[in-house]
């Protein structure tokens, strides 16, 4: 006991408590379309604290009827390509031409190689930054890419329902993150450069094949007719993959970022055609179902896992177990089955 006669404990959990905003205001505000607002849930979408995680739970989930309304737009290429000053460019031209609200949002976990860094640097996409009807949210640093993606899932319903009609999903391409970014966004964007092939650019297999349009930047001065030809051997190549789902054939464009070309071409002769077909043949709403279908499983499996990794004595079944396998002792499915009677035993307590 304190010497007031109140626990230190329970008044700091109080405090703590007081500090959190209720889950309805906050709501509100960012319906309203409130910065502030919007900031403070990804926080806490971002926190690892379970207080701020259940309120984020609650904010998210009383956001989801509206959200959905925004276009999803993911934006991959290896580093120097022009990412920033395309994003810049794109914003500006929608903001501005469009007159639409732009939200850019990173994926990019923690690694030796990046640092976290994508939107963290200051300098990148200033411009945007500055303008009001867009919103610029670094990746949040130090995270993993599971942690990153579920994150950046909950943060794209946020943004929408704070009424931001296009959601630029930005990833630099490490690990898997091209993969994860695929699996958030309704079109996937690969912006290559004039020059190099594809190992040259450090582009991974399978990520031109995941993109439903190429654009192929710097396409300006000196490099433009080296542009042509890579948009010629990127089309003809392409020929050469199965058909998609959507029933949709890549297409390949040529802009430069810097210049400010081929912005409006890229998003209405590419962008929006690629929306209306998917749309209009269903694929469009399909995506997004068979999406938000694998994160429940995901969510679910990683919450499962959880209260397995919480509990010491079944970890150490498991780990037992593992070696039993291992060594051919137990088969795969006895171990399974015995851990699961363990965990339920532990669960009735
Ligand atoms: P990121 O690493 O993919 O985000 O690439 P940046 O946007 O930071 O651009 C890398 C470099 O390429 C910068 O020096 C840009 O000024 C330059 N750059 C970007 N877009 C273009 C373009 O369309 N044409 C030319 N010539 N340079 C560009």
């Amino acid at each position: 006991m304190a010497k007031n006669g109140i626990n230190p404990a329970l008044a700091e959990r109080l405090k703590r408590r007081n500090a959190l905003p209720a889950p309805g205001e906050l709501t509100a505000r960012l319906l309203r379309g409130d910065r502030a607002a919007l900031s403070r849930a990804i926080t806490l979408v971002e926190s690892q604290h379970p207080e701020h995680q259940a309120l984020a739970r609650r904010v998210v989930n009383a956001c989801l009827p509206h959200s959905g309304k925004s276009v999803r737009i993911g934006i991959t290429g290896s580093p120097g390509v022009g990412k920033s000053t395309f994003i810049e460019a794109l914003g500006g031209y929608l903001i501005d031409d469009q007159k639409e609200r732009v939200a850019v949002l990173a994926v990019d976990p923690s690694s030796p190689v990046t640092h976290g860094s994508i939107l963290g640097d200051k300098t990148r996409m200033q411009e945007l930054s500055h303008r009001l009807e867009a919103f610029v949210r670094p990746s949040a640093a130090g995270r993993e890419l599971g942690g990153v993606a579920r994150t950046t899932r909950e943060t794209i319903v946020l943004v929408e329902a704070a009424g931001y009609g296009v959601v630029l999903v930005e990833t630099v391409g490490v690990g898997q993150s091209e993969t994860t970014v695929r699996s958030l966004v309704d079109c996937f964007l690969l912006l290559l450069l004039p020059n190099a092939g594809d190992e040259l650019q450090g582009i991974k297999r399978g990520v031109v094949e995941m993109a439903d349009l190429i654009a192929i930047n710097k396409a300006d001065g000196d490099h433009l007719p080296a542009a042509r030809t890579a948009r010629r051997a990127y089309r003809d190549s392409l020929h050469l993959f199965p058909p998609r789902s959507g029933g949709w054939s890549p297409t390949v464009h040529l802009m430069s970022a810097q210049e400010r070309t081929g912005i409006a071409e890229l998003w209405e002769q590419g962008i929006q055609r690629y929306l209306q077909h998917t749309r209009s043949n269903g694929f469009f709403a399909d995506q997004r179902q068979q999406q938000s279908a694998a994160w429940f499983e995901r969510a679910l499996d990683a919450r499962l896992r959880r209260l397995f990794s919480d509990r010491k004595p079944l970890m150490d079944a498991l780990a037992a177990r593992r070696r039993a396998v291992l060594d051919g002792t137990t088969s795969p499915f006895v171990a399974a089955e015995e851990l699961i009677e363990l965990f339920l035993r532990e669960l009735r307590g």
